[in-house]
């Protein structure tokens, strides 16, 4: 079977920024990536704080990214992985369509959107229940809509309903928001949009589609009802880890913690970009650590 020296799990910004710089060492690598090279910026209505582009759309950054690797004739395995073993010192990445050993592997793997927990939101996801805007939000042109949450990337999910949809509730479960001051005050100016605090989701109305919500007051208990076409629950992420069989790489939020290399406790295997244990997930410090963990592993290949 063929041996690898790297594998990188992962073509968003950390896998791409690790690959361009392994391709020019030399190093034979492959990319292993289940959904659109680039990552999560595919679905980022509007991209801020990337410096060099100012306010891109999501979507046009991602074929930047991924035009680099065509440029640089990077060879990319489109698969989702399934398990990550180590066995006799080499790892074995078993996909849903293939194998692969190599000697080293970088997780640059992401995160998922974190379910709220609410009776039928799984039921009701895709009719009516989203969470992308950018996929989906065409479907509510001119309806109502609600996002759920106080972060960054609910605020610009709801900025953006709000060129499509007739009204958009933001309902967030404190007063004060996780996310910018420039967001909010920029959802305060629109006309159509609804901030609700301090609210958190109480029921899903609907049978087959979504309804409503119901919604309860965090401070006197009390509840809102809202007629709604779309719901986007948009309250945190969770690391794609679960496929890491090997023990003592993951932390007791399934994140990867590391080393000033990228590399996490397991000798060889690295780690970089949002499943990593931090507070900011930013396209350049997932770039900058793919930067980072190529150089660990070129290190580390050497000894
Ligand atoms: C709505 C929204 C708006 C955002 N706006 C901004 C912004 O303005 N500025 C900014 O800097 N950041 C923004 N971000 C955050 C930014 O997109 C992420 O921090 C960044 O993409 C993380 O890069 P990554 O390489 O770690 O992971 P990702 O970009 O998530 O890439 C991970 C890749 O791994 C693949 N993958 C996952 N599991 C597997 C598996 N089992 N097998 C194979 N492949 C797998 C995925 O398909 C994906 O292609 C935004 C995010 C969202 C959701």
């Amino acid at each position: 079977m063929e041996i690898y020296d790297c594998l990188i799990i992962g073509a968003g910004p950390c896998g791409i920024g690790a690959a361009l710089k392994l391709k020019e060492a030399g190093i034979k690598f492959a990319l292993i990536n289940s959904g659109t090279p680039g990552g999560k910026i595919n679905v980022a209505p509007r991209v801020d704080n990337y410096p060099g582009e100012h306010e891109i759309p999501g979507s046009d950054l991602a074929v930047k990214f991924f035009q680099r690797l065509l440029d640089k004739d990077i060879p990319i395995i489109g698969d989702a992985v399934l398990s990550l073993k180590k066995e006799n010192d080499l790892f074995i990445v078993e996909c849903e369509f293939g194998k692969y050993t190599a000697k080293t592997v970088l997780i640059a793997s992401g995160t998922r959107e974190r379910k709220v927990g609410l009776a039928k939101e799984e039921e009701l996801l895709g009719h009516g229940i989203s969470y992308c805007s950018i996929c989906d939000g065409h479907f509510f042109k001119g309806g109502d809509v609600a996002v759920i949450g106080g972060g960054n990337a609910a605020l610009k999910e709801a900025i953006h309903l709000a060129a499509i949809a007739k009204k958009v509730y933001v309902i967030h479960r404190r007063n004060e928001f996780r996310g910018s001051v420039k967001l909010v005050d920029e959802l305060r100016a629109m006309p159509n949009v609804e901030i609700i605090t301090p609210y958190i989701p109480f029921e899903i109305l609907g049978e087959d589609k979504v309804t409503g919500l119901v919604i309860e007051n965090r401070e006197n208990g009390s509840h809102r009802e809202l007629k709604l076409d779309g719901l986007f629950p948009l309250v945190g992420q969770d690391p794609n880890t679960q496929f890491i069989k090997i023990d003592g790489v993951l932390n007791e939020w399934n994140t990867i913690p590391v080393d000033r290399s990228m590399m996490s406790s397991v000798p060889g295997l690295f780690a970089g970009g949002d499943v990593l244990p931090r507070e900011i997930r930013q396209i350049y410090l997932a770039e900058h650590d793919g930067m980072v963990a190529s150089k660990g592993i070129i290190d580390y290949l050497s000894k």
